[in-house]
């Protein structure tokens, strides 16, 4: 799975170092001191992740825990996200990521007592401020499920979400890797947040992601556990069938779930910020997704023109009203109203 390990010196004896250098033993490995003294710091092409892919272990440093940017979550209630991990296995066409770091390789973050903390504290800060609800998000930089049996970290988070009902945890994935969450109590506030699109496009646009089918799978079984449920449609990309391909996607869920076992759902139309588009662009020159025009928009990141976009939107949302969805469950990710 891996060309080569490197650990920092200062997290050799952390049992989720030793737990990754005893299940990869075969895989050569070096104690390093910093993994930012090696990770990024030559520029490795981002489609190497197909044939020489490392691993880092090491310590996250910094602010644990930040505050997500503007129209991230439901509004009114703060959002925050930490970071456990950079980069992911997987190949999605259109990833933020493959403009975002140095390199491809995956780095594993092993300290979560100290993220707990400051999530604590951050906890604490908002309650003091009278907020009722204080959202976390898992999986900025990486795909919360995919790798979360060599990661294990979950048990922690749910002991932590137990102890701190007023706290949410988000934990977004493309993966159907459930078995760490099979083992787990579910909790109300711990909630699995899938991204999904329709079939084809997950075929096109999703490489080496699970199919929609397998997704989907995962959510029934998650539900029939009784771990909550979100979903993201999002990113959104436009293809001659559009409205059908949504209308297939509801139906083939509404098959494993009711309406109310949504918590929620967000929508966002694909966009990428300049770098990542010039990225997807030579990654990725013959992508379905350069079937469509997108321009400069009004906070510099690359999108569809605005009506397309707005259209495209209301048809999802009135596909997800019709199938029985409340308004009050629905809502636009990174889309400001004022937008161009
Ligand atoms: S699952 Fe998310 S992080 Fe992984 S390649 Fe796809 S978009 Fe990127």
């Amino acid at each position: 799975m891996f060309e080569k390990i490197f650990y920092e010196k200062n997290i050799e004896n952390h049992p989720k170092t030793q737990f990754l250098l005893n299940k990869f033993s075969q895989t050569p490995n070096m104690a390093i001191d910093r993994v930012d003294d090696i990770f990024g710091r030559v520029k490795k092409p981002y489609l190497q992740k197909r044939t020489n892919l490392n691993l880092f272990i090491g310590e996250k440093r910094g602010q644990l825990v930040k505050e997500t940017p503007a129209a991230y979550g439901l509004l009114g209630e703060p959002h925050y996200y930490f970071i456990h991990s950079y980069n992911c296995l997987y190949e999605c066409d259109y990833c933020y990521l493959q403009g975002y770091f140095h390199s491809p390789d995956l780095v594993f973050f092993v300290n979560h007592e100290d993220i707990l903390k400051e999530m604590e504290s951050v906890v604490k800060i908002n309650k003091e401020k009278g907020h009722k609800t204080i959202w976390f998000h898992a999986g900025e930089y990486s795909d919360s499920l995919a790798l979360s049996h060599l990661t294990k970290e979950l048990p922690q988070y749910f002991d932590f979400f137990k102890k701190n009902p007023e706290a949410k945890l988000e934990l977004r994935t493309k993966s159907a890797n459930i078995r760490e969450l099979k083992e787990l109590a579910p909790l109300k506030n711990v909630i699995v947040s899938f991204s999904l699109s329709p079939k084809d496009k997950i075929k096109d646009h999703d490489l080496k992601t699970p199919p929609l089918k397998a997704r989907i799978k995962a959510i029934e079984t998650l539900r029939e556990l009784g771990h909550p449920i979100a979903l993201h449609f999002d990113p959104i990309i436009y293809g001659p069938c559009f409205k059908e391909d949504y209308e297939e996607l509801l139906k083939s869920l509404m098959k494993v779930m009711k309406p109310k076992d949504i918590k929620y759902i967000s929508f966002g139309v694909v966009r990428f910020t300049k770098e990542v588009y010039h990225q997807v662009k030579k990654n990725y020159p013959d992508s379905k997704i350069h079937h469509q025009e997108f321009i400069k928009s009004f906070d510099g990141k690359v999108r569809y023109i605005k009506p397309q976009r707005l259209w495209m939107l209301q048809t999802i949302k009135d596909l997800c009203l019709n199938n029985g969805m409340k308004e009050e469950q629905l809502y636009l990710c990174m889309e400001a109203e004022e937008s161009e």
